[in-house]
């Protein structure tokens, strides 16, 4: 029989936002559950492959990262998120080193940095090819070595606030809490399937939760900007939707049309070079796959072999298990639908407008504006998860 049960802190969602938040409440003391709609690995945090941004380069600062994302995002960010993000970004990985995240060094002892797309400076951790899962593992192991409750396969289907607490609804469980810090991800899943287009997205990217809370009054900004990754694979069938790493790029891959030319900065912003490859296939220059899909060569025979195989094994794994060496021959790729810019409006301790109710990760907006570089995403699951977590512990205490 369902049980009520009573909590400081209800989480909503295990990616990386979600478990960086329950680690974070139930370390500041406070007896947290974390509510998911499937398992707790079933996320797009564990899809996540190229790294994580933080400011570690001889030549590198906050405020450097902070304007790269300013410009990226094409001024349009809250500049008081892109400070809080980029100015936690170091401690965060710290933080997740020691949760037990093993980041790729170099030769040298450092952190082996890339650049990503609109960056001026190397600033891309990363673990080999499969940071997201690295990362969500130790958080994962971190919450349930703790004595937090998971209700797994627990869909939220109602919060109400009654008398200063919320209720809500997951699954079959009613549950109260103090307060709530909602981390289920974006849409983008749902969205693709609405248009009939191929997304990166883990199925559970579906958006109800936004949808929800904004019944309840909360305000939201740039919903309406989704991101395209520029690179989705074109060919062959099985790849199609995969996101190839903007590692590749970061590593020497470049985009070429059908007469074998670049046609754009390789490394310009997600949405420039998203749209400068739909322009090259819509003015005749691009190659059809033989589904007759549109797309563009990626040239990934430039990647040296010591690059792809620290960087880029799962990448390479994957197409050659499909059939195609991506060091021997260049690959098919075209845009496809990837991350929801915008979300619910929240402010640096990630509280939205609904007092008590907290958003961090991929639900949240204003951080990356209406266009978001990469690797940052999972920086902001980590350090606006742990903002979330503590700041929603103090206030179920007070
Ligand atoms: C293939 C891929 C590659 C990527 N690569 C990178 C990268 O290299 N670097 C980077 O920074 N970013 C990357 N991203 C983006 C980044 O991974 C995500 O934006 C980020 O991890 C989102 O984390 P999150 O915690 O907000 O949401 P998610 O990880 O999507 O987690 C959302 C959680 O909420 C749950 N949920 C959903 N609805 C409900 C509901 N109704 N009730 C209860 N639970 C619910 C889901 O089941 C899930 O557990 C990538 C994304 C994808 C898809």
């Amino acid at each position: 029989m369902a049980q009520d049960v009573r909590f400081d802190v209800l989480v909503i969602g295990s990616g990386a936002s979600g478990l960086a938040a329950a680690v974070s409440a139930a370390r500041s003391g406070a007896r947290v559950a974390l509510a998911t709609k499937g398992s707790l690995q079933a996320n797009n945090s564990s899809k996540a492959q190229g790294g994580i941004q933080a400011s570690f380069g001889a030549d590198d600062s906050p405020d450097r990262h902070a304007a790269d994302v300013w410009a990226s995002s094409h001024e349009t960010a809250d500049k008081a998120l892109v400070e809080v993000l980029t100015g936690d970004a170091r401690s965060a990985i710290h933080w997740l080193e020691e949760l037990g995240v093993e980041f790729t060094h170099d030769e040298d002892g450092g952190y082996r940095l890339a650049r990503c797309g609109g960056a001026t400076a190397k600033r891309l951790l990363q673990v080999g090819d499969r940071t997201g899962h690295a990362i969500t593992k130790q958080l994962r192991e971190a919450w349930e070595a703790g004595s937090g409750t998971s209700f797994t396969n627990a869909p939220l289907r109602e919060l109400q606030q009654v008398n200063g607490h919320w209720r809500a609804r997951v699954g079959d469980h009613p549950v109260e809490a103090g307060t709530v810090v909602l981390a289920a991800g974006g849409r983008c899943y749902a969205e693709a399937e609405r248009r009939g287009e191929l997304s990166t997205n883990h199925p559970n990217a579906t958006g109800e939760v936004t949808k929800l809370v904004l019944e309840l009054g909360a305000e939201s900004r740039d919903l309406d900007a989704l991101q395209y990754h520029p690179n989705g694979g074109a060919w062959p069938p099985n790849m199609q939707g995969y996101s190839i790493p903007e590692t590749t790029r970061a590593y020497g891959a470049v985009l070429l049309n059908a007469d074998g030319e670049e046609f754009t900065d390789s490394l310009g912003p997600r949405d420039a070079v998203s749209q400068a490859i739909v322009d090259e296939v819509h003015a005749g220059r691009g190659v059809d796959t033989p589904d007759g899909r549109p797309a563009v060569y990626l040239d990934t025979t430039r990647i040296s072999e010591a690059d792809a195989e620290i960087s880029l094994p799962y990448m390479l794994r994957r197409y050659r298990g499909a059939g195609i060496d991506p060091l021997r021959e260049k690959i098919l790729t075209y845009p496809v639908l990837h991350y929801q810019n915008g979300g619910l409006v929240i402010d640096t301790n990630a509280e939205t407008t609904l007092e008590g109710v907290y958003a961090c990760g991929e639900i949240a907006g204003g951080t990356h504006g209406r266009n978001r570089m990469m690797g940052n995403s999972l920086l902001e699951c980590v350090v606006f998860g742990r903002r979330a977590g503590r700041a929603a512990a103090e206030k179920a205490s007070a």
